[in-house]
């Protein structure tokens, strides 16, 4: 697969110390997901042998990524010695790139944002332009994992689409000129010289929502509203990008075939509609064409969690929160036996950037592969 080449090439190229055993990748994950742990309960949960897991705890201090962190006496016999990841001992940079400018945020092992960096573009930036602020950013920021005695594993970008994930090219980035067939994820690995995760903006905050949810997100759709809207798909506990990695334009879906010039061609499309009604300060409106999109969403794909999030969905969260709750709740027969949860993404504006991250730290240290 195309994908898992490209990962392998990237992590050659990019000489991270990525975990190849398997075992040790199921001991740090089961202590990600706890606070801290002891040995028979990570070898419970891990199904490896107590000797099996001493010998991954080892290692795994050896390398720094877990430290001890005292003892739990469990009644009788020698207390057991407690151990917890050393959360800041691998990091990733996240990239969210938008038609503003680019945001950018440290993320650790437990997938929380640590620093955060912003910096404006012009209208018309370019890959140039683009690359020089991120490589800017990711050397501010690779300063500050340093000074935790933290490691930089990679960088993920998350990217305005339309563009190929598995080839790491930008196909023609909605409203921005000078970007046909880039490949963007060459461009930022030669100017970075380590592993770059390229993914779509609503896809990566996606996967960061679900890995910071665990398994209650198996089925999510997150829709981001900034300066455009679009949707990320996790289905069946995995990042859903369709055929031409191209799933979620859940903005360029039409909800008024006779409504406002859209950027993508056509007229009446969510994020026309939704645009036209910002424009005219119309709130409510704006919030309930969000909500009809919702709702055509839930019904199409029967998710369970609608996550929102965006800078422009920041301003009036309730407004959109209620209005997209309502409509679900209304507009679906008996739903009370397929419950939908509708709330905000977490990490707010920086869902993208630390989705971003998040993948990085999942392919390159959490992959069983
Ligand atoms: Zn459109």
């Amino acid at each position: 697969m195309a994908l898992r080449n490209i990962s392998l090439a990237m992590t050659t190229r990019g000489g991270t110390d990525r975990i190849g055993r398997r075992s040790e990748v199921l001991v740090l994950d089961a202590a990600r997901r706890g606070e801290a742990v002891d040995r028979a309960s990570l070898a419970a949960q891990t199904e490896l042998t107590p000797q099996a897991v001493s010998n991954v705890l080892t290692r795994l201090t050896d390398a720094g990524l877990v430290e001890t962190a005292g003892t739990r006496s469990a009644g009788v016999g020698k207390p057991a010695t407690v151990y917890r990841m050393r959360d800041a001992a691998r990091q990733a940079v996240g990239v969210h790139v938008t038609r503003r400018g680019v945001r950018l945020a440290q993320v650790d092992l437990r997938g929380n944002v640590g620093e955060r960096l912003w910096f404006d573009l012009k209208s018309d930036f370019g890959p140039e332009a683009l690359i020089e602020r991120v490589r800017e950013g990711v050397g501010q920021l690779g300063e500050t994992i340093d000074g935790e005695g933290g490691a930089l594993v990679g960088v993920g970008i998350g990217m305005i689409g339309p563009l190929d994930h598995g080839r790491g090219i930008v196909r023609d980035a909605y409203s921005l000129k000078g970007w046909h067939d880039v490949p963007l994820c060459d461009l930022a690995h030669e100017a970075l010289r380590m592993p770059i995760v390229l993914d779509k903006d609503v896809a990566a905050a996606a996967a960061g929502q679900a890995w910071a949810l665990g398994t209650d997100a198996a089925d999510t759709a997150l829709i981001l509203i900034e300066a455009g809207v679009g949707a990320g798909l996790w289905l069946r506990d995995a990042a859903y990008r369709g055929a031409h990695t191209n799933a979620g334009e859940f903005g360029h879906t039409v909800v008024d075939i006779n409504g406002p010039r859209c950027v993508c061609g056509r007229e009446g499309c969510v994020e026309a509609v939704h645009d036209a009604a910002i424009a005219t300060g119309d709130i409510e409106a704006a919030a309930n064409v969000i909500a009809v999109g919702a709702l055509n969403l839930v019904e199409t794909l029967d998710v369970q969690h609608v996550v929102l999030t965006g800078t422009d969905f920041a301003r009036h969260q309730q407004d959109y929160l209620d209005a997209v709750a309502a409509t679900i709740e209304r507009h679906r027969p008996r739903s009370s036996w397929r419950s939908v949860t509708v709330a905000a993404a977490a990490h707010g504006e920086d869902s993208v950037a630390a989705g971003a991250g998040a993948q990085v730290l999942q392919r390159f240290v959490f992959d069983l592969g």
